[in-house]
């Protein structure tokens, strides 16, 4: 599975909620939405920080405790909580 791709929908809930995310701290507008998220899409994507890359925090710091389809699923359920909690049921 180390080809896969976590399967995002794009709903941009996780980049709403980063109050309790320290090394997002400096991109809360103070509500915890990211001041990067336009649109329900990251704005700087491509720059984004580590801790928002998926994959990259799999191999530097989650490898050892979790497969990678473990850890898609654990992060998944986040997601899944999010959208339930919020009544989003797709993305965008
Ligand atoms: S909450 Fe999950 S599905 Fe929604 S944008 Fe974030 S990672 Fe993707
Ligand atoms: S930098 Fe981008 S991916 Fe990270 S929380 Fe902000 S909008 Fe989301």
């Amino acid at each position: 599975m180390d080809d896969a791709q976590f399967p995002c929908t794009r709903c941009g809930l996780c980049c709403q909620h980063i109050s309790h995310i320290e090394q997002l701290a400096k991109f809360d507008r103070g509500d915890g939405v990211c001041i990067h998220l336009v649109d329900h899409l990251c704005s700087i994507y491509d720059d984004r920080p580590e801790i928002c890359r998926i994959d990259e925090m799999y191999h530097k710091a989650f490898k050892t405790y979790f497969t990678k389809e473990q850890f898609y699923y654990e992060n998944g359920k986040v997601c899944r909580d999010l959208q339930i909690r919020y009544g989003v049921t797709k993305g965008e």
